[in-house]
């Protein structure tokens, strides 16, 4: 079954990269549990496949659904989200400058500046909401622009149209994390960036119960050279993480659109509590981007952050109680999550940086998941007091 590239989301969630299995008619793609390809002479492979670091069938239906959901000609899937963009980082050399979006993922923060950095790679930290300072920033060596939006945990829109704009004319490349939004809501290819990169850990899993990366292109080099270092350094997903991911993003629109509703929910409901000092989503008026997140986004996600009105005691407090939401990191999955990040997932931002940021002892980030929305919101209204 070929699915036609016109074809909708939801259609092509469900069938892009697929077809049933021609040996028995299976309508699922196999776990090609394999890790080689007998050939018929020596050199000379019987279908498509040789070693399964190179190519595994269940892997290759993973990666064309993935680059369908994107908009992309080429989908790439690594172990993990870090190795999706450790891959990215090996396409540049020792004397190259890379400029990262200030509110990064943690681990990204973290490669960047504890691995790659001491392999002569330069960075800058810029706020990019700041066109003006992001301008400032390139270089003559500037050869990556690194985007995050939603950024973690302020959920900072930025405007990807702009920064594309912004670095091809200077020549660079352009990479979005484009975890947050997950390809229903967001399409970074479209918008004239060269990479999107994914932690497919989060939305594309959906289920909390697998690691895994992806990166998606349209160009047909930079395709061929992260093939290359995706064959090279072998952080390739296992077999049966491939079938789980495939499965999971057959309900990605449908898993999506309940994330968006019951956030909205229940952002509005804690913007009107009288213990939360402010609420940080895109979807509501007062955040500082929503204009931009109503240009390039179909919805607002399921990620909300939180100031409480007071500080440590009052967030420790919260945390403790609730009973629905579970005090965890990660997020993304059908069930609601909510952590801490000062102490949790960005306590390996340097405190000055956090400081600058605004990850405050009274920050509180949830993952609002795809229970009843009632329920969410009573937990929290026990939970805050
Ligand atoms: C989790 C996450 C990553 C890293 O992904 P892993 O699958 O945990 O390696 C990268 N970017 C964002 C935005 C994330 O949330």
């Amino acid at each position: 079954m070929h699915i036609d590239p016109s074809a909708r989301f939801a259609t092509r969630a469900i069938h892009a990269g697929q077809s049933p299995d021609p040996a028995t008619g299976a309508i699922c793609t196999p776990i090609y549990q394999t890790s080689t390809f007998v050939q018929a002479s020596p050199g000379k492979i019987i279908g498509e496949y040789d070693y399964s670091r190179a190519a595994n069938p269940t892997r290759t239906a993973l990666e064309a659904n993935l680059a369908s959901l994107e908009g992309g000609r080429h989908g790439l899937a690594f172990s993990s989200g870090v190795a999706a963009t450790g891959a990215v980082i090996h396409l540049l050399k020792a004397g190259d400058h890379v400029l990262l979006c200030d509110d990064v993922y943690g681990g990204t923060n973290r490669i960047f500046h504890r691995v790659f950095q001491q392999l002569g790679i330069e960075i800058t930290l810029v706020d990019m909401t700041d066109h003006d300072a992001t301008r400032a920033a390139m270089r003559p060596e500037t050869k990556l622009v690194w985007i995050e939006t939603p950024t973690n945990p302020m959920l900072k829109i930025v405007d990807i149209a702009v920064l594309a704009e912004i670095a091809k004319s200077a020549g660079a490349m352009v990479a979005v994390d484009n975890t947050f939004a997950s390809p229903y809501l967001q399409n970074p290819l479209r918008l004239g960036t060269d990479i999107v990169c994914h932690s497919m850990t989060k939305y594309l899993g959906g289920h909390s119960d697998a690691i895994g990366g992806a990166l998606i292109v349209n160009d047909d080099d930079i395709h061929k050279r992260l093939k290359f270092i995706q064959l090279s350094e072998g952080a390739v997903p296992g077999i049966q993480e491939c079938f789980l991911f495939l499965r999971s993003t057959k309900t990605l629109h449908v898993r999506m659109d309940r994330h968006c509703e019951n956030a909205a929910k229940v952002a509005r409901f804690l913007e009107a509590h009288k213990k939360v000092e402010k609420v940080l989503y895109p979807g509501l008026e007062s955040h500082p981007q929503h204009a931009i997140a109503r240009k390039q986004m179909r919805g607002f996600g399921g990620m909300i952050t939180i100031y409480l009105k007071g500080g440590l005691a009052e967030s420790r407090a919260m945390l403790e109680t609730v009973r629905i939401f579970a005090l965890a990191e990660s997020l993304g999955g059908v069930e609601s999550l909510i952590e801490h990040p000062a102490i949790m997932t960005h306590a390996s931002v340097p405190a000055d940086q956090r400081a600058k940021l605004g990850i405050a002892d009274n920050l509180v980030r949830l993952s609002v998941g795809i229970e009843d929305v009632d329920d969410l919101i009573a937990d929290l209204e026990r939970a805050i007091g």
